[in-house]
C-alpha cells in the first residue's frame, strides 16, 4: 500500500497576527511546527505502515525552511519526503495550493491513499483536502478519526459529524482528512533519520517545472481569491477586572450579573 501524507509548516500559535500594511501573516519571531492535524494524519499513516508495510511519503509546499517539517516526518518513520518550493508558488490561495499539491501527487503517481489534516491552524479554511480530492477525482471522507479496515481495494473509516459518528467505506484510491485520532502521534527518532539517509538527503525538492505546472495555475496568478482587506475583529466591550478576596469578588460578580438581569 502506498500512502501520501500532506503536511504543512505553521506558526506555533493560534493567535495569528496580521501586518496592517500588507495584510499578510506575521511569521517572524514565531517558531514553526508541523500542523497538529497533520501529525495525526502522519500517525494514522504510520500505523498502517506498522500493520501492513505501507510505504509513506510526506509532501509539503512551502518556503525552503519547510524542510524542517519533512525531517520531522522522516524521523517519525516516513519512507520518503518531497518539498514543493518555488517563488511561483508564493501568494497561493487554497485553489492554487490544491492545484500545486494535486500536480505533485500526480507526479508521484502510484498511490492508494492520501491523508491530510482536517484543518491548518493558520489558514483555517479546511478546503485544501476536499479540493485536492476534487482535482484528482477521488472519493473523500473528512473529519476521520479512525481507520477500521483496509481490504480488497476498500478502506473503512469512522468520521465525526454533527450528530455523532458514522462509518464509511471508500474505494481506493481515496483521500481522507484527519482530526482528533485517539492515539497520540509518535515522536521522531534519530534512528529513523539515519535510516532515511540522514535528514535533507532523503528529501526531494521539486519546483513548478518538476510538477509540470504553468505559472498561470500557481501562486497569486493562479489564485481565484483576492484578499481585499484583512483586519482583526474589534473588541466591543471592555473587560472589567475584579480585585479583592475571592468571596468578595464572587458576591460583587453575582451583584453585577443580577443587575444586568442575566440570572
Ligand atoms: C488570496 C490568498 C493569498 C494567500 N497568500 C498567501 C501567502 O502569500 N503566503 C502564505 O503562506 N499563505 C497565503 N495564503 C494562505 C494559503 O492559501 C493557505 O495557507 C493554503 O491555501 C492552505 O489553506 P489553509 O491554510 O486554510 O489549509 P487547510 O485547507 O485548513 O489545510 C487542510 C490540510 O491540507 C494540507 N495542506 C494545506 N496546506 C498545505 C501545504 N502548504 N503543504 C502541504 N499540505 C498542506 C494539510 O494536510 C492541512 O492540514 C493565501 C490565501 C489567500 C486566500
Amino acid at each position: 500500500m502506498k500512502i501520501v501524507v500532506l503536511i504543512k509548516q505553521v506558526p506555533d500559535t493560534t493567535e495569528v497576527k496580521l501586518d496592517k500594511k500588507t495584510g499578510n501573516l506575521i511569521r517572524e519571531g514565531v517558531d514553526s511546527i508541523v500542523n497538529p492535524d497533520d501529525r495525526q494524519a502522519l500517525e494514522l499513516a504510520l500505523q498502517l505502515k506498522d500493520d501492513c508495510q505501507a510505504m509513506v511519503t510526506a509532501v509539503s509546499m512551502g518556503p525552503p525552511q519547510a524542510v524542517d517539517v519533512l525531517s520531522e516526518a522522516l524521523g517519525m518513520g516516513c519512507d520518503a519526503a518531497v518539498l514543493l518550493t518555488d517563488r511561483a508558488f508564493a501568494g497561493a490561495d487554497t485553489w492554487a495550493t490544491s492545484t500545486t499539491l494535486g500536480k505533485a501527487i500526480e507526479k508521484i503517481g502510484d498511490f492508494d491513499l492520501i491523508l491530510c489534516g482536517y484543518q491548518a491552524i493558520d489558514g483555517d479554511t479546511a478546503q485544501t483536502g476536499p479540493q485536492i480530492a476534487e482535482y484528482l477525482g477521488l472519493p473523500q471522507a473528512c473529519y476521520v478519526d479512525n481507520i477500521e479496515n483496509v481490504e480488497a481495494g476498500k478502506i473503512t473509516v469512522t468520521r465525526r459529524n454533527d450528530e455523532g459518528y458514522e462509518r464509511l467505506s471508500l474505494t481506493l484510491p481515496a483521500l481522507l482528512t484527519v482530526s482528533k485520532i485517539t492515539v497520540a502521534p509518535r515522536y521522531p527518532m534519530m534512528g529513523n533519520l539515519i535510516d532515511a539517509g540522514c535528514e535533507d538527503a532523503a528529501i526531494q525538492i521539486w519546483n513548478a517545472v518538476d510538477i509540470g505546472a504553468l505559472n498561470s495555475e500557481l501562486g497569486m496568478e493562479g489564485s481565484l481569491t483576492q484578499v481585499v482587506k484583512t483586519f482583526s475583529p474589534k473588541t466591543k466591550r471592555a473587560g472589567e477586572l475584579l480585585e479583592g478576596d475571592v468571596p468578595e469578588m464572587v458576591s460583587e460578580l453575582l451583584g453585577k450579573v443580577r443587575q444586568a438581569h442575566l440570572i
